[in-house]
């Protein structure tokens, strides 16, 4: 209700009823509805500057969205640009050395992958996020590159390989015990915490901890060389299987087989024990290439996937300490 405002006539003596002009009325409500635009538009403004308008929260919403799958796109690239560099130290170190092939030289295997500038059209579009997407790109073209490389070694080493089946079933392809889990291989090749003597030494095998009595199979086909107790590995068996290829099987509680004797890949030599220099229980497991022992880390590609060959390659590189 509008207040009614009074005055008090001098000339009448009474108060009389305020009147105002319509001037002023006209002056009142445009400065009302003035200071009501001022207000509404500085709301506004706060609003849009600080809570963002609908349309806003959604963008900003999708966008963090966006860069969260972005990030995960990345690291799933890297997780496969470390599985082809298994599937890559694989073909380089087993199925090329097996089939007398060269390595792929590391020239051939980066080659034209290009610096930055490649990526200069990315870069001039001022991205909010630039290292995450031209990183990201950047990695899923060379793995591109690399697994166009990774494809052309294959189809050599499936030509090399198509006449080579005698050689196939005798080289070490295999665990020489049965690890399914992945759990047994203990220590790896190289220089390793010597357990009796506590100095760092070469450790020229893999060790696969393991109960006695767990049997030992041959990991390819051959002749057995030698089946007896030696100094330091205890009960050993040496197989002999061509091509240059040995493999030794050290520490065994008993020995199943005799010298001479030829064996078929999966035949059980003996069982497991820790005879000779030993701290406990284990398969100490050896492969000699023309007289040379190399890491047997490599050569169980039979029963291992690539991720599986990648964990054994972990397991491998990270005790320090042997078991004998
Ligand atoms: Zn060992």
């Amino acid at each position: 209700m509008a207040r009614i405002k009074y005055y008090y006539d001098t000339a009448t003596c009474r108060y009389e009823v305020a009147k105002t002009p319509p001037g002023k009325l006209v002056l009142r409500m445009m400065t009302f509805m003035a200071m009501s635009l001022i207000a509404g538009a500085c709301i506004t403004w706060l609003y849009i500057n600080f809570a963002g308008s609908p349309q806003e929260k959604v963008l900003k919403r999708q966008n963090k969205e966006l860069k969260l799958y972005y990030e995960m796109l990345d690291k799933q690239v890297d997780e496969a640009s470390k599985m082809l560099s298994a599937l890559q130290h694989r073909d380089d170190n087993i199925y090329r050395v097996i089939l007398e092939a060269e390595p792929i030289p590391a020239s051939i295997r980066k080659a034209g992958i290009g610096g930055a500038s490649r990526y200069a059209e990315l870069l001039e579009k001022n991205l909010s996020y630039e290292n995450l997407i031209v990183g990201t790109t950047e990695k899923l073209d060379k793995l591109k590159k690399q697994m166009y490389i990774q494809t052309k070694s294959y189809d050599e080493i499936i030509k090399l390989s198509k006449n080579k089946n005698e050689m196939l079933s005798s080289v070490p392809a295999i665990q020489p015990v049965s690890n399914k889990q992945l759990k047994l291989l203990t220590s790896g090749f190289g220089k390793r915490i010597d357990p009796v003597y506590k100095t760092v030494k070469m450790h020229s095998g893999i060790d696969f901890s393991a109960p006695s009595g767990t049997k030992i199979y041959a990991t390819g086909k051959g002749e057995v060389k030698s089946a007896r107790f030696e100094s330091g590995y205890g009960n050993c068996v040496v197989i002999d299987h061509g091509f240059g290829y040995q493999t030794r099987y050290a520490h065994m509680s008993k020995i199943n087989v005799k010298k001479g004797q030829r064996i078929r890949r999966g035949d059980i030599l003996g069982f497991v024990g820790s005879t000779g220099k030993s701290t406990g229980p284990h398969l100490h497991y050896e492969v000699v290439k023309n007289g040379q022992r190399i890491d047997p880390i490599n050569f169980f590609f039979n029963d291992l996937t690539p991720e599986q060959y990648q964990e054994m390659l972990e397991a491998s590189n990270s005790s320090n300490l042997s078991f004998d």
